[in-house]
Formats: C-alpha cells, sequence, structure tokens
C-alpha cells in the first residue's frame, strides 16, 4: 500500500478533533456569521496544499414569502481551491459548508462515544469536509514523494447546498464543467453503501391572489385566495400517479387574513420528484394548465424551478462506481450501490456531463434530525478510499 494511504491512519484523532470544531460552529445555511467563521478555518487548512484559493460572495438566495412577495436570503460565501489546473486529468471534488439547523437550533453540541461522534452536521457533511481534506492532504504526499503531476483537482465548497444549491448552481457551472470525474462527499449510506442513481427535484411556489372584503358587511366583493390554493393543492395532490416514479407534494400553504376578512393571497409550495429529465416539459405543462385554469377575480403566478436534475446510472457513471468498489476492495472496504430518491450537487456534477461519486463522506445516519451521527473508524476509512482512488487515476493518467 502506498505510503500516503497508510499515512491517514496516523491521522485518525486529528481528523476527530477537526470534525468535533468544526461541527461546533452553527452553520445553519442563513447564520451568515457562522458560514464565513467555517469558511475562514476551512481555508487555513488547505493552505498547505492550495495552488489558488478563491472566495466568492454568492447571490441572495429569492423566496416568496407567506405575502407572495419577493424576498432576498444572503446566504455565505463559497471557497474554490485549485491545484495543478494544468494538469491533463482533472478531479473536481465538492461538499457543502451549511447545514440544516439554524443558529436557534436546540441541536448545537456535539457529544462522543467510543465508537460515534454525534453532533449536528457531523455527518452531513462536516465529517465529508475531513475526508476531502485529508484525502487530498495524502494525495499531496504521494504527489511529493513520486513526482506524478498528472492529476489536477479542484475543490468546491458552497454553501447553500441545504435549501437546493440556488445560488451556487451557477459556480458547478463555473467551475466543475469540463472535469473528468466528480467527487462530492455527501455522507454514504448507513450500512456504508453509495448511491448510483438519484431522481431529479423542483420545489415550486404558486401565489394565489384575489380581492379582500369585509367577510360581514361585502362578502360576495371578495375573491377568496385561500380557498383559490386549497383548489391548486387539490390538483397538484391529483397530479400523483400520472407518470409512474413522479411525486407531487404539497409541502404548505401560507397566508390568510383575521376571521372577519376574505382573504387576498396565498402561497401554495409544492415538491417535484421526478425519474427521467424528459418528464419536466410534460409536468411544466401540467402546472402551466392548472395555473391558467383561475376562477372569476382570481390570478395565479407560478414561481420556482426545477433545481436538481436526475442523475442517471449512465456507463460513464458506472464505470466509475466500479473503480471505487475495486479501490474499496484493495483496503478491505465492500461497496454496493443503490438508487436514492433524495438530490445533491452529484445532481447538478451529472448534469453537466461531469460523472461522479457523491456519497463519499463518512457513513453516518439521522442525518437532518437532532440524533444525526457519525462512525468515528469511517474517517480515516473514507479518506483512505479516496486518497487510494486518486493516486489510482493519476498513475493511469485517465
Ligand atoms: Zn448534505
Amino acid at each position: 500500500m502506498d505510503p500516503a494511504i497508510t499515512w491517514l491512519d496516523s491521522q485518525q484523532a486529528a481528523m476527530e478533533k477537526l470534525l468535533i470544531d468544526w461541527a461546533s460552529i452553527n452553520t445553519g445555511t442563513y447564520h451568515l456569521a457562522g458560514v464565513q467563521r467555517l469558511a475562514d478555518e476551512v481555508d487555513r487548512s488547505f493552505e498547505e496544499i492550495a495552488g489558488s484559493v478563491l472566495r466568492l460572495p454568492l447571490s441572495p438566495h429569492h423566496e416568496i414569502n407567506a405575502s407572495g412577495e419577493a424576498v432576498e436570503m444572503p446566504v455565505g460565501d463559497a471557497l474554490v481551491i485549485s491545484r495543478r489546473a494544468e494538469s491533463p486529468l482533472q478531479a473536481v471534488l465538492a461538499i457543502h459548508l451549511d447545514t440544516v439547523y439554524p443558529v436557534d437550533s436546540p441541536f448545537q453540541t456535539v457529544t462522543c462515544t467510543d465508537e460515534q461522534i454525534a453532533g449536528p452536521g457531523v455527518a452531513d457533511a462536516k465529517g465529508g469536509l475531513v475526508v476531502l481534506l485529508y484525502a487530498l492532504l495524502a494525495f499531496e504526499r504521494y504527489v511529493e514523494a513520486s513526482g506524478d503531476t498528472r492529476l489536477g483537482w479542484r475543490v468546491i465548497l458552497n454553501s447553500d447546498e441545504e435549501i437546493g444549491s440556488p445560488c451556487s448552481a451557477e459556480l458547478f457551472g463555473r467551475y466543475a464543467a469540463g472535469a473528468d470525474f466528480g467527487m462530492v462527499y455527501e455522507p454514504s449510506l448507513p450500512n456504508g453503501d453509495l448511491v448510483g442513481e438519484r431522481g431529479g427535484s423542483g420545489n415550486f411556489s404558486i401565489i394565489a391572489r384575489g380581492r379582500s372584503a369585509h367577510a360581514g358587511r361585502e362578502f360576495d366583493q371578495g375573491r377568496n385566495a385561500v380557498v383559490a390554493a386549497a383548489e391548486v393543492a387539490r390538483q397538484l395532490h391529483a397530479l400523483n400517479g400520472r407518470w409512474p416514479g413522479a411525486t407531487f407534494n404539497v409541502a404548505r400553504i401560507d397566508g390568510g387574513s383575521p376571521y372577519n376578512v376574505v382573504p387576498d393571497v396565498a402561497v401554495v409550495r409544492l415538491n417535484i420528484r421526478y425519474p427521467r429529465p424528459e418528464l419536466e416539459t410534460e409536468i411544466s405543462a401540467a402546472l402551466a394548465k392548472i395555473c391558467g385554469a383561475a376562477g372569476d377575480g382570481i390570478t395565479l403566478q407560478q414561481e420556482g424551478q426545477f433545481s436538481a436534475p436526475p442523475k442517471l446510472l449512465s456507463l460513464p457513471q458506472e464505470a466509475l462506481l466500479q473503480q471505487f468498489q475495486q479501490c474499496g476492495q484493495s483496503l478491505g472496504i465492500g461497496l454496493e450501490w443503490q438508487r436514492s430518491g433524495g438530490v445533491c450537487d452529484g445532481n447538478r456534477l451529472a448534469a453537466l456531463g461531469v460523472p461522479n461519486v457523491d456519497t463519499l463522506g463518512v457513513r453516518g445516519g439521522n442525518i437532518h434530525s437532532t440524533g444525526e451521527y457519525m462512525w468515528r473508524a469511517s474517517l480515516a476509512e473514507r479518506a483512505k478510499l479516496s486518497a487510494s482512488f486518486l493516486i489510482t487515476k493519476s498513475r493511469a493518467g485517465n
């Protein structure tokens, strides 16, 4: 085994310490001070291996509030760190700095047992962030010792993944397109399996506007937006079953008014999951039809988009998974892959034509809940897997 890989075993304690430090910083997507602090720390930790570092402000996230108005929600910076951009083979590695836990979440503290570390983001995705860093530290030891410079890399760290990467999607287009392969550090499945293919996702808001009126004095003059929204919700829900594998989740209806007022605005929140990219056109037409059929005195306005196209198990995708499987075998790690309905930045890389494995982070579970945990041993284990893969690719030169 390459000495750069065995070196990682000696780094287990350092990796654990770093994970505990990073998970102790609250980086809820909209907690800018926390995200910026983590970006500073991560920037510093890459210092010894980075060729260039870009710190990029992202444009704010456009949201529709409960009154149907567009509001701007600022998010933290992204980091793009590169080395050997001139090498013939280029890898792009990515993971997010943000977590789902807002600054006022009750889940803020990291706790350790003999085998596990529990805390906000320990698996999703700060464990992966540590794995990514140490895999590259090990890989650069290999480069230093061997003089093999055939593989260059670029790391993209965004800060809005947990809200669907609306502000960093363009960043992937600019800095990831053209890479030969991608490595994304979302947690593996709890049993250590990887995700092979993923469905697509889109979030939409449909704003129903009517006419406000006093419920007692001039009820007939009013046009009830809540009732219109409810009708839209019913029609959206009825789309379930029309396309096999596609789901329509009416997640929320915002809006309303005091008891004595006919409400003039309500917003229906919808998440769509779909298995094949070509369904976007048909589904869009169905949404347009629903929004075009508003009742008298009601307008329906659709906002939102399909933000993560389905990631299919293409031939290059499968070949990459097999190469990881082989690296795993040489390290005594059995790796299989499964389909997932969840989306991540692996979807966005695949849409750019970059085949990628997107579950290279730690083994862990209960993500997005106050029970989130990770298996300590998976830090060195998964860093060795990634480092071994990078060394194999660099040696092969393709
Ligand atoms: Zn994640």
